[in-house]
């Protein structure tokens, strides 16, 4: 049986390279780092599970940040991964990556390597079925991208009604993974802007079953790369805008309380204050394993979203 004791929330802190054009600009480099767990901004210490510097490679980020998780799904547990950060700071890098490269693929891809390496690693008495889904919250509705056929399509209530896709090797995950993404671009006209509004979520759920003594085991694990957490200027942002931009403020509060509820040990834990941590809830909390990990850019352009993504981590520990 599970052990309560267990329960864990892990909080990650990456910090990505300063990019070229915050070079060209002059921008300066603000993080210190201290060991492995602090990073110092303006002299105010921020500690977390670990920290990562800019030079952290992604084998790195994944050895630290998924690789329990996975073993925890094959034994039956549910987990859930976030990316937390603003616009451009590096969650999409850190989840996906280079989904056809093997330095440079991230979290996603290389879950699914040591799944199925996992998988073929095992005695023939044990029967494996790997299902994926693959789907985007935006203004809390769920569009299903894995359905081309009905595209756009928003299922209003919950992701049950989602595409389901059974899968047998890692490419055939890769090349659901790619036709989502291709699903995403076709109903949206720009792209960055798009993602940076909505939440997305790749689902992957392990059933197995042992042929001899019938014992079944189900884990799931959700991978989640959040919407951009930057604040939207209260000026110039009206209709439209404005309405996505309050939608994304309230979802990602709504997920910050639950999880400094669930990191306090509160009894009542407010999933339903929003379609996100409705959908996570029997991922989040309980015997369920979750990670965070805060992407931050290094910038000294963007040290007053930095600092605001660093307490957002600090909330769930
Ligand atoms: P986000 O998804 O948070 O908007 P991205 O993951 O798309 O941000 O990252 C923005 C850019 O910075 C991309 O070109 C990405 O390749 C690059 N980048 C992000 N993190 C790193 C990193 N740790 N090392 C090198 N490049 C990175
Ligand atoms: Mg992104």
């Amino acid at each position: 049986m599970a052990d309560p004791a267990e329960c864990t929330i892990k909080v990650m802190c990456r910090f990505r390279p300063l990019n070229s054009s915050e070079v060209v600009r002059g921008d300066r480099y603000i993080p210190k780092f201290q060991g492995d767990e602090t990073v110092v901004i303006g002299g105010k210490p921020y500690v977390f599970d670990r920290v990562f510097q800019s030079n952290t490679t992604q084998e790195q980020v994944y050895n630290a940040c998924a690789q329990k998780i996975v073993k925890d799904v094959l034994e039956g547990y549910n987990g859930t991964i976030f990316a937390y950060g603003q616009t451009s700071s590096g969650k999409t890098h850190t989840m996906e990556g280079n989904l056809h490269d093997t330095d440079s693929m991230g979290i996603i891809p290389r879950i699914v390597q040591d799944i199925f390496n996992y998988i073929y690693s095992m005695d023939e008495n044990l029967e494996f079925h790997i299902k994926v889904s693959y789907f985007e919250i935006y203004l809390d509705k769920i569009r299903d991208l894995l359905d081309g056929n009905n595209f756009p399509s928003y299922l209003t209530f919950s992701s049950k009604g989602c595409t389901e896709r059974f899968v047998c090797s890692p490419d055939e995950v890769m090349d659901t993974i790619d036709e989502g993404k291709s699903n995403r671009h076709v109903a949206v006209t720009n792209m960055n802007e798009h993602s940076s509004r909505s939440h997305s979520i790749f689902l992957i759920n392990v059933k197995q079953e042992n042929t001899q003594t019938e014992q079944k085991l189900s884990g799931k694990l959700y991978l989640v790369d959040l919407a951009g957490s930057e604040k939207v200027s209260k000026t110039g942002a009206e209709g439209a805008v404005l309405d996505e931009a309050k939608n994304i403020n309230k979802s990602l509060s709504s997920l910050g309380n639950v999880i400094s509820a669930l990191a306090e040990g509160t009894a009542y834990i407010p999933y339903r204050d929003s379609k996100m941590t409705r959908i996570l809830q029997d991922s989040l909390g309980g015997n369920c394993r979750t990670t965070i990990v805060i992407c931050c850019s290094p910038s000294s352009y963007n040290e007053a979203e930095t600092k605001s993504t660093l307490m957002f981590g600090q909330r769930a520990k």
